[in-house]
């Protein structure tokens, strides 16, 4: 079947985010996604549905970091801008500080994109806060925005969904029509057979819901050894989550008091206004950033399938760690960038840009 012809594993953040760049160019209609986990879902396997999620500066000084970061902003501004409401995106004035200098490349990397972007004076922070930057972000309601990217693939561009669980990725290769699998598969790239990547770890995360709507802005310190944000959801009738922790290696579902306990001081210190009886903690979760050394893969390779052993394109994207929402996009682009001449050579017609 032609709608075979390129296939997704995963219905994650990034693998939704490469369908829609397939889609955009025209090829809805060929792509199919896999996945064992679809957007309203909920697993500790599934990390897409936990995120904050916010623009944040979080993210590391490398150069891809850098320059999917940039990428991610300007789409989600732009969502933001022309379908916020529908997409569950918003702009958000947002304060982050950091108790050590972050690099410069990554301070002049930010100015120069981030709108209303603004360093703090010295005399104006914290105690302890060695530097600071007001900027303004964009948050995402993750799991309304996955749920309203999955509606867009299928009503919008024609992407058929499967939900299917693969124990080997060249399972990906559904018929003799599929010729580029991209492989999507989070956390699970670890384990998952043909990929068994060592380099990919698990952050956990522990986080707030808690309905608060008198928290408009978004708050974020990174410290040494910890972090604490605030996250105001957008159009989710005044939610904001509350977190955090950066626990590498830690692969537990289950949430702590002690660490309930910590992000509710941390939180109230940072931001004052969150120390008020119209604040309602509506419950703890925790979920796990698929992490990797050296940073995210997004690259392609040659693979032989079947018993036939006939050639076939497989293109990784995984390894996003805390950055899936704010950067998965460019890093979508840049894995279907990798396979375009194999996609025009699979000689299907690209519908018109809808
Ligand atoms: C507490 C917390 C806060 C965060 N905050 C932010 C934030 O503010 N901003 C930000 O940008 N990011 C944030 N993140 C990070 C972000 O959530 C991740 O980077 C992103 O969700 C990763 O998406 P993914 O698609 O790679 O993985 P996932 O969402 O885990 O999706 C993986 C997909 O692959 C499928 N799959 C796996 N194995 C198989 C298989 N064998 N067969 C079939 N299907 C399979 C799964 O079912 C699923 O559909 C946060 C994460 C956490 C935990």
């Amino acid at each position: 079947m032609k709608s075979e012809s390129i296939v997704i594993i995963g219905a994650g953040v990034i693998g939704l985010k490469v369908a829609l760049v397939l889609a955009e160019k025209g090829y809805g209609h060929y792509t199919t996604i896999i996945a064992e986990h679809l957007p309203g879902d909920t697993s500790i396997n599934y990390t897409s549905p936990w995120a904050g999620a916010n623009f944040s500066a979080l993210s590391a000084s490398d150069e891809n970091a850098l320059r999917w970061d940039k990428f991610g902003y300007k789409y989600l501004l732009d969502l933001a801008a022309k379908d916020g409401k529908n997409a569950f995106v918003k702009e958000t004035a947002s304060i982050e500080y950091w108790d050590e200098l972050p690099s410069r490349a990554k301070i002049d990397s930010m100015a120069e994109y981030l709108k209303d972007f603004r360093e703090i004076p010295t005399q104006d922070l914290p105690v302890g806060v060695a530097f600071g930057v007001k900027f303004t972000t964009i948050t995402v309601n993750a799991p309304t925005h996955i749920r309203y990217l999955l509606k867009k693939l299928t009503q919008k561009y024609g992407v058929h969904v499967t939900r299917k669980r693969v124990s080997h990725v060249s399972y990906g290769y559904l018929s003799r029509d599929t010729k580029i699998v991209f492989n999507c598969t989070g956390n699970a790239a670890r384990e998952l057979q043909g990929v068994q990547d060592s380099k990919c770890f698990p952050t956990r995360g522990q986080i707030l819901l808690v309905k608060a709507s008198q928290v408009q802005q978004n708050v974020m310190r990174h410290g040494k050894d910890y972090e604490t944000y605030i996250i105001p959801r957008p159009y989710s009738n005044g939610n904001v989550v509350l977190g955090g922790y950066m626990q590498k290696g830690v692969g537990t579902s289950d949430t702590f008091g002690e660490e309930t306990e910590s992000i509710l001081s941390r939180t109230k210190a940072l931001l004052p206004v969150l120390d008020s009886d119209r604040t309602e903690i509506l419950s703890a979760f925790a979920g796990l950033r698929p992490s990797r050394e050296g940073g995210a893969r997004v690259a392609r390779q040659h693979v032989q399938v079947g018993a036939t052993g006939r050639p076939g394109i497989l293109v990784h994207n995984y390894g996003a760690g805390g950055t899936g929402f704010q950067a998965g996009y460019g890093m979508a682009v840049e894995a279907v960038d990798t396979v375009e001449e194999e996609i025009k050579a699979l000689g299907i017609q690209s519908q018109p840009r809808l």
